[in-house]
């Protein structure tokens, strides 16, 4: 249940069900990494389309700080392939991928049934800068409650 309401969540919080929509998408090229290095990436997004934290068991426990990518073939993943870890639990639909040697989330990948997403962990992002992250719209999402759709009483710890 969890990772289902999870994802319709995600694509009403970031309003990018419709084609129309992303069009009106102002891609740049993102570059990441984890902590170590060994995994890095290259990511198309529009972050002015918001990103996301949520108080849900995974999130909460590994910080994470989303991007949504809608289209998978936004992202490449560069190096790195042998080094991801893969965990799932519940329903499985999301794989969290993390450095098997400096332990950083970098991506979850998911399944909506008719199309795959990534989320990217906005920390890994390499070419922003600190004034830029800081300047990041972030929703906050009751997953505790599993009630994606809104705001968690308590937000500002996470
Ligand atoms: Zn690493």
């Amino acid at each position: 249940m969890f990772e289902i309401h999870f994802n319709k969540h995600l694509l009403q919080t970031f309003k990018m069900s419709t084609t129309e929509d992303q069009q009106k998408q102002q891609l740049k090229t993102y570059n990441g990494s984890c902590h170590c290095k060994a995994i890095t990436y290259e990511a198309e997004m529009d972050l002015s389309q918001g990103t996301g934290k949520c108080n849900c068991s995974i999130c909460f426990k590994s910080r994470n700080w989303i991007a949504f990518i809608k289209d998978v073939n936004q992202f490449k993943l560069l190096t790195g392939k042998e080094m991801l870890g893969n965990y799932q639990f519940g329903k499985k639909t999301c794989t969290h991928h993390f450095c098997k040697a400096c332990g950083v989330r970098v991506y979850l990948y998911g399944n909506m049934g008719n199309f795959d997403f990534i989320c990217l962990n906005v920390p890994t992002i390499d070419n922003l800068s600190q004034k830029e992250f800081s300047e990041l719209t972030i929703k906050c999402s009751n997953g505790a409650s599993d009630d994606f759709y809104n705001q968690p009483e308590f937000f500002s710890h996470l």
